[in-house]
């Protein structure tokens, strides 16, 4: 029986970070996929935001944000030896996002349009009401106040993580929002503020496909269409069954996404709920934008992406999630809300909509926990889960430093990496590209 260091279960962007970070550093890895291309699950259907935490800058309690500026930091220091990886800090301490072809995020930042408190979606007939605008306008608040530490952050001198989550009223600056300009939208723009969030698109394909590139070159095994049976446990070795036979390993990873529902235990939950995407083409703006409303029904999110042509199109998602039942009326309603708040709708196309499957660690009670998880169910066996794509970063070095330690960074420069056909587009890409 062939035995590696660790065997990997599921490739998609959990998988295939963590597998290529352990085969970085020295160890045997196989990873294998039940599907016949990697990526190919939720790694696939999701909207291409790369999260730093702007969006999760809403949250009275600052967990979520400090989590995803942790990743960004783990993005710059150990991610260097990748020529996509374009995130650069300058002499003056400031955070750049390099403009090149392979670039893994782009530059253009995804702004942020917040309903005020004379918007329709607040009527005040309760004192239900009322209240909600007092909890509205203090999360808004923080909001801002956290955007203008982001803004003043020396990469060079502090850490993001530490400093931008720390931000209170006082850092609160009336002048840091601005009356938006609105011309693709019918939102009403004496009822909206604007604010530049600091969130920006990414390129999952190329993150994906870079990553598995370093696998592959640090001497990495990959099996797919290879189903994970069962596991037995053999000394200090695990045998794991697959459809395609028997292997061992000293550690075994378990990233198989959904799947993960079948180890739910006491101190381990995850939950799936499907949540819907609209693809558009010609894109129906020409801007990044969310609409920030706390009526979820109402909150809207478009971003742009481009095709290897450089042909631009619409990915639209919402603040809406589904089960499996209403899921199609869910689709519906997005459908809609594009309808009314977007100028363009009739002259641009609706090229597919499709409902992903967001699976994530949740904490005891269900409630949602946007951070990524690593559960050691018995000693060497792991559950891994990133709970963000953009997250796959810190998943992907915490794995290591639990397995390996924390040891001097490897970041040998690594050049250009080629396409490896086992990698899918991103689904809102495919339907575009077989489509236009
Ligand atoms: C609609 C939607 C929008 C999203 N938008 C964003 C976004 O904009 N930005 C962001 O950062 N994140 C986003 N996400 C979240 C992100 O997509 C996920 O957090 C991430 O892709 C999950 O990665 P994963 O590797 O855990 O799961 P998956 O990609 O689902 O990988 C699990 C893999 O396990 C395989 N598998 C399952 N069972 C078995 C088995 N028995 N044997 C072998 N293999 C098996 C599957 O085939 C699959 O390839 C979005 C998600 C959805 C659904």
């Amino acid at each position: 029986m062939i035995k590696f260091d660790v065997i990997i279960a599921g490739a998609g962007i959990a998988g295939i970070s963590s597998a290529e970070i352990l085969a970085r550093y020295g160890l045997r890895v196989l990873i294998f996929d039940i599907n016949e291309k990697f990526c190919s699950f939720s790694s696939s259907q999701q909207h291409g935001w790369y999260h730093l935490g702007s969006l999760y800058s809403i949250f009275p309690e600052s967990d979520y944000l400090k989590s995803m500026l942790v990743s960004l930091e783990n993005l710059v220091k150990n991610y260097k030896c990748f020529d996509g990886m374009n995130a650069t800090i300058d002499k003056n301490g400031k955070l750049n996002f390099k403009k090149k072809k392979n670039a893994w995020i782009n530059n253009d930042r995804i702004k942020y349009l917040v309903a005020s408190r004379n918007n329709k979606d607040f009527k005040i007939n309760k004192i239900k009401n009322i209240l909600k605008i007092i909890d509205w306008e203090k999360k808004i608040k923080k909001f801002v106040s956290r955007h203008k530490r982001y803004e003043k952050i020396n990469w060079n001198k502090m850490k993001a993580s530490d400093f931008v989550p720390k931000a209170n009223l006082l850092d609160y600056r009336k002048k840091f929002i601005k009356k938006p300009d609105l011309e693709e939208l019918t939102l009403d723009k004496n009822t909206h503020f604007m604010m530049e969030g600091y969130d920006r698109t990414m390129k999952s394909y190329l993150i994906a496909n870079d990553l598995f590139d370093s696998f592959l070159k640090n001497k990495g095994k990959f099996l797919n269409k290879t189903k994970l049976l069962n596991l037995k446990k053999i000394e200090n070795n695990f045998e794991i069954k697959t459809s395609k036979g028997k292997f061992l390993c000293k550690y075994f990873v378990n990233a198989t996404g959904y799947n993960l529902k079948k180890d739910n235990a006491k101190n381990f939950k995850v939950k799936s709920v499907y949540s819907p995407i609209a693809v558009f083409y010609p894109p129906l703006s020409k801007k990044n934008f969310v609409r920030l409303t706390p009526k979820k029904n109402k909150t809207i999110n478009h971003l742009l992406h481009k095709t290897e042509e450089n042909v631009n199109y619409s990915v639209i998602g919402c603040g809406m999630d589904a089960d499996k039942k209403n899921r199609k009326n869910v689709e519906k309603k997005l459908i809609s809300l594009c309808k009314k708040n977007f100028k363009n709708y009739k002259k641009s196309n609706l090229m597919g909509i499709y409902s992903g499957l967001k699976t994530e660690y949740v904490k005891n009670k269900g409630e949602r926990h946007y951070n990524f998880k690593i559960y050691e169910k018995a000693k060497n066996h792991y559950l891994i889960i990133p709970g963000k794509f953009s997250l796959c970063f810190s998943l992907a070095s915490e794995l290591k430093n639990k397995i390996i330690g924390k040891t001097k960074i490897k970041n040998n420069k690594f050049y250009k990496s080629k396409k490896n056909k086992i990698i899918s587009y991103p689904l809102h890409y495919n339907l575009i590209s077989k489509n236009i």
